[in-house]
């Protein structure tokens, strides 16, 4: 029998129980994960002389800078992601499956996925990172993070209700508590979800709500340090809290979450804040299966790999985007945990494969920084392009041409722009719908009791 679209011989499984695959003689390549580095190697890769198995434990490709435009309904979730089998239309040696990958044994160069094991070749973990809570319980389990589609659509959720619910309330408190949001983390996704909320509560609040008094919603951002946006330049950092204190965010810097009870957030300092609406964007750590000895896993919880990005005392097994730290003396923490280097590791990784099948020689991995944006709000964006850092309307035209044109799919590429189109003339976000019912993971564990 043939596979329609791969024109690859089918027949029964060698290693892989539960997961059927074609038969091959080509070497077997493996990537784990779909994201922006395991997507640009697939592009490296598709139509040579190897096989490709893509696994994700989601059928979709995502857009992460985007989220933050789901979350305060600008942007409808699926015009932000693309599914996988849709991006692999025509690649005759690259496979999809959806599963989630448990473990390697890399003894015998073969996975465990919780549909069954597969044998590779290669092996490429490109599996990313999850929101890092730092071991606070009752932060991570009365808040919510902005990591995925889903985290989006949770904040998209609680966000409308509470703001339902306040409201219904005739309890001026609880009306507060309700309205009020946290931002925790003052990098580019904070920041980005501070002038977001900003704006919905300048020009959607008043028409949506109009019984509310103007003094309801406050919007804070906490930052840990003494500086938003701290991986950009002074001028950037400078330019973004004006914008934000313009918007009226009120943000507070040196200062960090200690606790929070879902009603209350305590920072360390003592101050307290009455909010139900807590977002915390404040750290990230590597995630990948099991099986990989903890003697090569770095700060972050990412994976120490050489300057060719092959982890460290395994042969045939590779690491990239922000889950990979080449560590150097020139790089100490790994490179940023960015798109672009995503993007340049999956590329440069597709590159050297090949050169290593055929024995040519390889050049280790160099990243170039094509430079750094940040928007808070319309027509207000901040750049640092290598000397050129500047501020306001043509940052804002940038970020937004960048992004556009780095979302994959056409249709998808359309339905942003239209989008971004009617909100620049009608200031307009009007995903505002609640189809499902949200509740936060410790309201669910307390229901269970
Ligand atoms: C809110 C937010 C805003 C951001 N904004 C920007 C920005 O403006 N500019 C910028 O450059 N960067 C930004 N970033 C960072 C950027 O998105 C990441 O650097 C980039 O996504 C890293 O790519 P990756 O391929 O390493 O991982 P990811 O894109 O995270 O992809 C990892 C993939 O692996 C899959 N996966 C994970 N574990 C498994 C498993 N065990 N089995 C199967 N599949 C698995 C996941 O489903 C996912 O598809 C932002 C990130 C966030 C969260």
């Amino acid at each position: 029998m043939k596979h329609a679209k791969n024109n690859i011989e089918e027949s029964t499984c060698k290693i892989a129980d539960e997961i059927c695959l074609p038969d091959s003689t080509l070497p077997c390549v493996v990537i784990i994960g779909g994201g922006f580095a395991g997507l640009a190697l697939v592009e490296k890769l598709k139509n040579k002389e190897l096989q490709v198995i893509l696994f994700d434990k989601n059928n979709f490709h995502q857009f992460q800078p985007l989220l933050y435009q789901v979350a305060t309904s600008a942007l409808q979730p699926d015009s932000i992601v693309f599914p996988f089998r849709k991006q692999i239309n025509g690649y005759k040696n690259v496979l999809f499956r959806l599963a989630e990958v448990e473990e390697i044994q890399s003894s015998s160069n073969t996975i465990i996925t919780n549909k069954g094991k597969v044998h590779y070749d290669y092996l490429i973990l490109a599996t990313g990172t999850t929101t890092n809570f730092f071991g606070m319980d009752n932060v991570e389990s009365h808040s919510l993070g902005m990591k995925d589609i889903r985290d989006s659509l949770n904040i998209r959720h609680l966000m409308l209700q509470n703001l339902e619910q306040a409201a219904i309330t005739c309890d001026e408190k609880e009306r507060d508590a309700l309205t009020n949001f946290v931002i925790v983390g003052g990098g580019p996704a904070g920041v980005e979800m501070a002038g977001a909320l900003a704006e919905f509560r300048k020009y959607i609040l008043p028409k949506d709500y109009p019984e509310y008094p103007s003094s309801i919603m406050n919007i804070y951002l906490i930052e840990a340090i003494d500086e938003l946006l701290s991986t950009m330049s002074d001028k950037a950092s400078s330019m973004t809290l004006k914008y934000l204190k313009d918007l009226d965010v009120q943000v507070l810097v040196n200062e960090s979450v200690s606790d929070y009870d879902g009603t209350q957030v305590t920072t360390k300092s003592g101050k307290t804040i009455l909010a139900k609406n807590l977002i915390w964007t404040a750290g990230v750590k590597g995630q990948f299966p099991k099986g990989i000895d903890e003697k090569h896993v770095v700060r972050g919880n990412r994976i120490k790999t050489d300057a060719n990005l092959k982890v460290e005392g395994y042969e045939n097994i590779f690491a990239i985007g922000d889950i990979a730290a080449i560590i150097t003396e020139q790089t100490p923490k790994g490179h940023p945990q960015v798109a672009q280097a995503a993007i340049q590791q999956g590329k440069y990784l597709g590159d050297t494969l090949l050169k290593l099948m055929k024995d040519e020689p390889i050049k280790p991995f160099e990243y170039k920084d094509k430079g750094s944006l940040a928007t808070v709000g319309k027509r207000k964006a901040v750049a640092d392009l290598g000397k050129f850092k500047f501020a306001g309307y043509f940052a804002w035209l940038l970020w937004s041409i960048v992004h556009l044109m780095s979302i994959s799919g056409f249709r998808n590429r359309l339905m942003v722009g239209f989008n971004w189109t009617v909100s620049y003339f009608s200031y307009e976000k009007s995903n505002r719908v609640i189809i499902r019912n949200f509740k936060p993971k410790a309201s669910v564990k307390n229901t269970k009791k």
